[in-house]
């Protein structure tokens, strides 16, 4: 087969792959674009998650009109000149691929005046061709507009998810990097809806609030530790043990000024947690650290965001203890074992204000459950209908580890699993219920969720399901929701961290098709309702779970597929007791 050399346009949409993956990738790069020009300002407007547009405008140094051509093409670049250069860079985009790659696959206007010149340009490509190139007035800095993105490489355009999908992914790219530079103010908008905004004041904890919500701000606790040995130093916030999230989505790490992804960082501030933290639990965080440039190599791949250190276990150590540090600090825990009587009166755990509070909200053993006090009555266990005693009800022994229910019935000892056999009950009766009936108990009081602009995203996506399940909640202003009613299976006793944790569930779980997405958010609704593991259950209340299981469909597994149930046979402990035949 003969070889032959593929020409600029196909090279480039090829090119164009490794760099531009889908609309977030796209804005990552015109955003670092701006910054890197220096912008105080800059707003991001995307239109059907930036698959039908994305214009980011900035009020950055512009460009020359000389030079706006150049700008598309491959390897131009103002900011590298030759590879001593690559070493030393401080700049976040480099290596002159960004424009042409989008240009390539996009329709691309860029309209951009330096500042103080006299009039701007305007430049129009499609598919990595020049349209048209003309002087026009225009304000100083850079507008990109990028429409229908891979119109022209449907096999990719293939690999594109949901618009809320891809809309949720930009929300969370915009944060990290609003949160990276509080001193630039940063506007992300959908269509007609502000996402978030923030000031540029250079004041970290408002940007925190912009993108968390303010009551996660206020909770935050500030990180600063310096190991002027090393040159090293850790600021940033982190959040108090109890507020903690599903997954490390909202952990955001900073070296030198530049978001990095950083699971070892991420891992060496979970082992500063410790215990506080419960398992597979995360942290909120923006952690920002200083290092000695000499220390790291950046760029390992600039689309990807990845460093290498070249002393990893010296960075993870400083993060831990920063983190222990700052726990330590806010969380009145003792530093270490004290000598006796050193310390005047405070022998053991104190509790200071932020753990008070704690306590108070989230800590506090629940009081005797409300749940169950309407089907109370009916089910006392009375001795079954003479007609129909085919198995006969199981005897209620007691409670083990506060989590399973010990129950003889029949021939056989059961432990029955007191989450997942709730689990299932709540299941069956979201799923039961008949179409219109009202599946939802009223709060006394109204609850007001500020929830982060990525999850209010895809709730709002959802909201009929929602309403549907039960769930009556509007939106109330941006990225507030004000709930009023909640399905029963979660009954009106819900504390805030624990719907804040449902919502987050149901927010973050991958959409499903129809059905699925039905049964899911039921699962999700059962799941969270259902009686945890480790509660201490009245015997009335372990009465009537156990009655009411007896009598559900499915029993003997959660809707997740776990079992319910074990139970051991008569027989099967005659064995293992060595006794002979049955006798007992
Ligand atoms: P790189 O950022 O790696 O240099 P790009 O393709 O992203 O490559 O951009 C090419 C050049 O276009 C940049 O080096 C810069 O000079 C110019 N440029 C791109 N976007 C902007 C902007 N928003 N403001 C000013 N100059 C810009
Ligand atoms: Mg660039």
């Amino acid at each position: 087969m003969a070889i032959k050399e593929l020409d600029r346009l196909t090279a480039e949409k090829i090119a164009a792959g490794e760099v531009i993956e889908n609309p977030a990738s796209l804005v990552k790069e015109l955003v670092e674009n701006a910054l890197d020009a220096g912008a105080g300002s800059v707003a991001i407007a995307v239109e059907e998650g930036g698959i039908k547009a994305v214009t980011v405008i900035d009020n950055g140094a512009g460009i020359e009109p000389g030079e706006v051509a150049l700008a598309f093409r491959r390897f131009a670049t103002s900011k590298l000149t030759c590879l001593e250069d690559l070493e030393s860079i401080a700049s976040l985009g480099f290596r002159g691929e960004a424009l042409p790659s989008i240009a390539a696959v996009a329709r691309v206007t860029l309209t951009t005046r330096r500042q103080g010149a006299a009039a701007g340009t305007r430049i129009r490509l499609e598919g990595g061709e020049i349209l048209a190139q003309e002087e026009t007035g225009a304000p100083e800095g850079t507008a990109v507009e990028v429409r229908d993105l891979f119109f022209n490489t449907p096999g990719r355009r293939k690999f594109l998810r949901a618009a809320p999908v891809e809309l949720s992914r930009i929300t969370e790219l915009v944060s990290n990097l609003a949160l990276a530079r509080p001193d630039v103010a940063f506007k992300l908008t959908s269509g007609p809806k502000t996402i978030f905004q923030t000031t540029g004041d250079g004041i970290l904890l408002h940007v925190i609030g912009a993108v968390y919500g303010n009551s996660c701000a206020a909770a935050m606790l500030p990180l600063s530790y310096d190991d002027k040995r090393r040159g090293m130093f850790a600021g940033g916030f982190i959040s108090p043990p109890h507020l903690n999230r599903a997954s490390r989505r909202q952990i955001t790490v900073v070296i030198n000024g530049r978001v990095v992804r950083g699971n070892a960082i991420s891992g060496a501030m979970e082992r500063g947690y410790g215990t506080l933290l419960p398992s597979k639990r995360y942290p909120t965080a923006v952690l920002q650290l200083q290092l000695p440039p000499a220390s790291l190599d950046v760029n390992v791949h600039p689309a990807k965001a990845e460093v290498r250190f070249h002393r990893p276990e010296e960075v993870k150590e400083l993060v831990i203890r920063a983190v222990k540090a700052c726990l330590q600090r806010s969380l009145d825990l003792p530093p270490a074992p004290r000598p006796r009587g050193e310390a005047g009166g405070k022998d053991h755990w104190t509790v200071g204000p932020g753990v008070q509070s704690f306590l108070h909200e989230w800590g506090k053993p629940h009081d005797p459950e409300p749940a169950f006090a309407a089907a109370k009555e009916s089910l006392e266990l009375r001795p079954g209908p003479e007609d129909k005693p085919a198995v006969s009800p199981g005897r209620l022994i007691g409670q083990f580890l506060n989590s399973y229910l010990v129950v003889e019935k029949g021939d056989s000892l059961l432990l029955i699993d007191q989450h997942a056999a709730h689990e299932r009950l709540l299941y069956n009766a979201l799923a039961e219920a008949p179409p219109g009936a009202k599946r939802s108990v009223q709060l006394t009081i109204p609850l007001t969720v500020e929830l982060p602009a990525a999850w209010s995203v895809r709730l709002e996506k959802i909201m009929p399901l929602l309403d549907e399940s039960g769930f009556k909640m509007e939106p109330f202003g941006d990225n507030s929701f004000i709930i009023r009613e909640v399905p029963f299976s979660v009954h009106g006793e819900i504390k805030t961290t624990e719907l804040h944790a449902l919502l987050e569930a149901l927010a973050l779980s991958e959409p499903a098709p129809g059905e699925e997405r039905r049964q899911q958010i039921r699962k999700t609704l059962a799941c969270h309702g259902a009686i945890k593991a480790q509660r201490h259950l009245a015997r009335q209340e372990m009465v009537s779970l156990l009655h009411e299981w007896e009598n559900t469909a499915d029993a003997f597994f959660c809707p997740h597929g776990r079992p319910a149930v074990i139970s051991f046979h008569r027989d099967e402990l005659a064995k293992s007791f060595l006794r002979r035949g049955r006798a007992n």
